[in-house]
């Protein structure tokens, strides 16, 4: 039997979004472009290792080629956070089986302490009163989980210290991750850092803030205070990362809270036993979608493809999974920042994004959405009747104008299996909804005033131009109408493409 070639699709045509995280291997304007093309939706900035000359400088490229090529694309900072490290030694450190290491707690920075002699075994932390966060047996993860070691003696003299045994060989590199897995950290959810590059981000004009190690609701609220405070009416929208056990304990606050939330599976995978990240995955994805934000699973998803031509087959099948589940978007990391040939993985995961939507049947799991409808909300009642409709029409397309993005986000909740073209005249809001699924953002001029038949007419147009629809095809239109007034949504209307009677009406 002769399987049915993989269906060629467009950029236009994908639900599930890509981020891309620019760094070394990236940040040159051909590399940019070439990632545009293949399917970039995000950019992502990391500024974990990331200096402000290098970002602005990233910042501009991507924004050259985003007007170069036509296309949305929302630059994301992805902030530090409150991360817990070992310092004190200038070299890497091998570590062997047996070893036992001293690890002292400091308030000093690390630029200020002694470099010791790697054969001391001798490390500072910036985790205060380490030997408070641990027992005797306690597992202590160093360098990313990759060297396991065991508590075997607590300092409880100032300032506190703990001596652990290595459980296995490795090597420590120069200000290596430390975790307690499941321990309460006691330090500041915003660093100094943190501050100055979420200030960074607000007026720099990112279209989003990726906030590392987000805990509770307070935190998002602290960071929405910083903003307002350096920019009143910033745009920027807040997606609040999932990395440890208390983000999971207040997770409905945080979606309820933030614009958007990532599964950061490299941390979380730390501070949770690792078997728990593809059930806590699937919750989080249908807890989001459900409620109407954006999910983005993040880490590790085509790996090996970071200096290897092909992903593993398990790549394959975990990032078909996040679609399958519906996340919003999948993310790449060191594959596109560091890896040998960046665009090569956007294509392969453009592939297995594509094959993968192509097999769902995205009406039959929309129908289910329905009981999740926000009864006390007229968009979201509207949004799931212009899917429904578009659905039972055979539509081609649903085209929303859209002043704030509330209407889009709505439609985007019911995942249609017809793509929904957004038109906004706000250009952070047109880049903001590339990374919603299933939307595909236009920006037009700003509508108000003008009539619907109007508006309506050079949507389609500029559809019509951009080879998304033609003549014949069926659109279903969201609207508020009269444009510009704040109105909640309040119109559903069909379209046949190229049927000119309409013209004449409002
Ligand atoms: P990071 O976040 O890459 O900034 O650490 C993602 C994760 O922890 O998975
Ligand atoms: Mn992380």
């Amino acid at each position: 039997m002769m399987l049915a070639p993989t269906p060629v699709r467009t950029q236009t045509t994908r639900r599930t979004k890509i981020i891309c995280t620019i760094g070394p291997a990236s940040e040159n304007p051909g590399c940019i472009r070439e990632l545009l093309r293949e399917g970039m939706n995000v950019a992502r900035i990391n500024f974990s290792h990331c200096k402000y000359d290098e970002a602005l400088n990233r910042v501009k490229m991507l924004r050259e080629a985003r007007a170069e090529l036509d296309m949305p694309l929302a630059i994301m900072l992805d902030t530090k956070g409150p991360e817990v490290r070992m310092f004190g030694y200038n070299k890497p450190v091998l570590l062997n089986k047996g070893d036992s290491l001293y690890i002292e707690s400091t308030d000093k920075q690390p630029d200020d302490i002694p470099q010791l002699p790697p054969e001391d075994k001798r490390f500072f932390t910036n985790l205060p009163r380490i030997n408070k966060l641990c027992q005797i047996g306690s597992r202590v993860l160093l360098q990313d989980g990759f060297i396991e070691a065991e508590v075997v003696q607590l300092h409880a003299e100032w300032p506190g210290a703990v001596t652990v045994r290595v459980l296995n060989d490795g090597k420590l590199k120069d200000k290596a991750h430390l975790a307690i897995p499941g321990a309460d950290y006691p330090i500041p959810f915003m660093s100094d850092k943190d501050r100055k590059d979420i200030a960074f981000a607000v007026e720099n004009d990112f279209e989003y803030i990726a906030l590392s190690f987000v805990r509770t609701s307070k935190d998002i609220a602290d960071v929405k205070e910083l903003i307002k405070s350096v920019r009143p009416d910033s745009p920027i929208r807040l997606i609040a990362k999932i990395e440890d056990k208390q983000a999971l304990a207040n997770i409905y606050d945080i979606i309820k809270d933030s614009d958007g939330i990532m599964i950061a599976r490299g941390d979380l995978g730390i501070e949770v036993p690792i078997e728990e990240l593809p059930g806590l995955q699937k919750n989080i994805i249908k807890r989001c979608y459900l409620a109407g934000k954006p999910v983005i699973v993040a880490t590790q998803m085509l790996e090996s493809m970071t200096d290897k031509p092909y992903p593993t087959r398990a790549e394959v099948t975990d990032t078909a999974n996040a679609v399958v589940e519906l996340t919003s978007a999948v993310m790449l990391s060191g594959e596109t920042a560091n890896g040998s040939h960046p665009a090569r993985v956007v294509n392969m995961m453009g592939r297995i994004i594509d094959r993968t939507e192509a097999s769902i049947d995205y009406r039959t799991l929309a129908r289910i959405t329905h009981d999740y409808v926000d009864r006390d909300n007229i968009t979201n009642i509207m949004a799931y009747s212009t899917v429904d409709t578009g659905h039972d029409w055979n539509a081609r397309a649903i085209a929303v104008v859209t002043a704030n993005g509330i209407g889009a986000r709505a439609l985007s909740k019911f995942r249609p299996s017809i793509p929904i073209y957004a038109f906004a005249h706000d250009e952070a809001l047109y880049h903001q909804l590339a990374l919603n699924w299933g939307v595909v953002p236009f920006l037009i001029e700003n509508p108000e005033g003008q009539r619907f038949s109007e508006v309506a007419k050079k949507t389609m147009d500029l559809l019509k131009n951009k080879g998304a629809i033609s003549n014949g095809d069926k659109l279903v239109f969201m609207a508020s109408s009269p444009f510009g007034k704040g109105r909640p949504t309040n119109t559903i209307r069909c379209e046949v493409v190229g049927d000119n009677a309409f013209h004449d009406e409002t």
